[in-house]
């Protein structure tokens, strides 16, 4: 715990793509909880701005409303900005606007370009954890000025992130962090496969079916049907493959049913920026078998709590599904305590805090 921080009054901006609890926000949903929990697990007082329909479990969300932000990952990085009109983004951040003064500190968690533009304009220092790794120009082009005219106000989630930014050395890199004590550890698993995440093309669902379909071993399939044409696209590629699509669930009944499997499996296309369903399977028990790029690949500890494979190739998945029993289910658990405890995160986060706000330190 970092005793160098007074108590502070914190303003979350959720992303503007979905509302809270839905999963179209990807792991920021469960980011923001979970830092809002470790930060006031340390005395500070948070209040959460997020979409109209949000629900976060133990905290008053204000909601806004207005249209919903669309999601940047397959754009191209010549995409231009757009915002929709009665723009939901614009309302919540003309509310932080209203009442900025009774804040310390914005902590932003939308990958978006108006909060960065924003940012010489307000009164009250805005701090931006940035989710995803570098997409469009426009973005990088909005982010870069921040970086450099306000130092220390830029966090990211890995250094595989930060590396796809030009400035990414001079952003901090926090990890993340979980209440491990919502995941229970499952020593005996069934003879099956996991795979958790939007269906959406980043992601690369297709390598982990094709995978199922030549092991035999059924592949579980858990997330927010993002891009339905992608997905019936895999079921028609692969119509005989071992696998079901159990829909979204909450964070306590998805680990209830990730606990039971052999591993699971991570196939992005993309340089994910973390990974959270990397740590949740760890916390349960479960290996992590991912492709070696982005966030996972810094996560998985190779031979000790899962295998990193080369990416894109499904004979990789395959040969490492058949190691997997190499794999001790209580070492990843280890691991997970270790490194991504709500504690851990809480201490990254005041600090990165601190260095935004040095008068806030006695
Ligand atoms: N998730 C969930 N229920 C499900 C499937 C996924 O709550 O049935 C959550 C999961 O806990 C994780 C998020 O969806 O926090 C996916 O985040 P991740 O960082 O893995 O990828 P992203 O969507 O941000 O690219």
């Amino acid at each position: 715990m970092v005793d160098s921080i007074l108590p502070l009054k914190l303003l979350f901006l959720s992303t503007s793509v979905g509302p809270l609890g839905s999963g179209m926000g990807g792991g920021v949903e469960l980011t923001l909880k979970n830092i809002a929990q470790a930060l006031r697990d340390r005395n500070h007082m948070i209040a959460i701005v997020a979409p109209a329909g949000s629900v976060l479990e133990g905290f008053p969300v204000v909601e806004i409303p207005g249209r919903l932000q669309s999601t940047a990952q397959s754009e191209g990085r010549e995409a231009w900005v757009a915002m929709p009109p009665e723009s939901m983004l614009a309302n919540m951040w003309e509310y932080a606007r209203q009442v900025q003064a009774d804040y310390d500190l914005i902590l932003n968690f939308a990958y978006d370009w108006l909060p960065f533009y924003l940012t010489p304009f307000f009164h009250t220092p805005i701090a931006h954890l940035v989710s995803m790794g570098s997409l469009t120009d426009a973005i990088d082009q909005i982010i870069e000025p921040v970086v450099t005219n306000f130092p220390n106000t830029i966090a990211l989630h890995s250094r595989a992130q930060a590396a796809t930014f030009e400035f990414g050395d001079r952003c901090r890199v926090v990890g993340n962090g979980f209440d491990l004590s919502q995941y229970q550890f499952c020593a005996e698993p069934e003879n099956m496969l996991a795979w958790v995440g939007r269906l959406a093309p980043e992601k690369g669902l297709e390598d982990a079916v094709a995978a199922a379909q030549a092991t035999g071993i059924p592949l579980k399939i858990w997330g927010v049907l993002q891009d339905v044409p992608y997905w019936h696209d895999i079921c028609d590629q692969y119509p005989d493959a071992p696998v079901t699509y159990e829909g979204f669930l909450s964070t306590a009944e998805l680990q209830q049913e990730l606990g039971k499997c052999r591993a699971l499996l991570m196939t992005p296309r993309w340089v994910e920026a973390f990974g959270n369903v990397a740590i949740e399977a760890l916390a349960c028990g479960v290996p992590v078998i991912a492709y070696d790029r982005g966030g996972p690949a810094e996560i998985v500890q190779n031979g000790k709590t899962g295998w990193l494979v080369p990416p894109d190739r499904v004979k990789g998945l395959v040969d490492a599904i058949a190691k997997i029993d190499q794999i001790d289910r209580r070492a990843c658990r280890e691991q997970a305590e270790r490194d991504y405890s709500l504690a851990a995160m809480g201490d990254r986060v005041e600090q990165w805090f601190a260095a935004i706000l040095p008068r806030k330190v006695p």
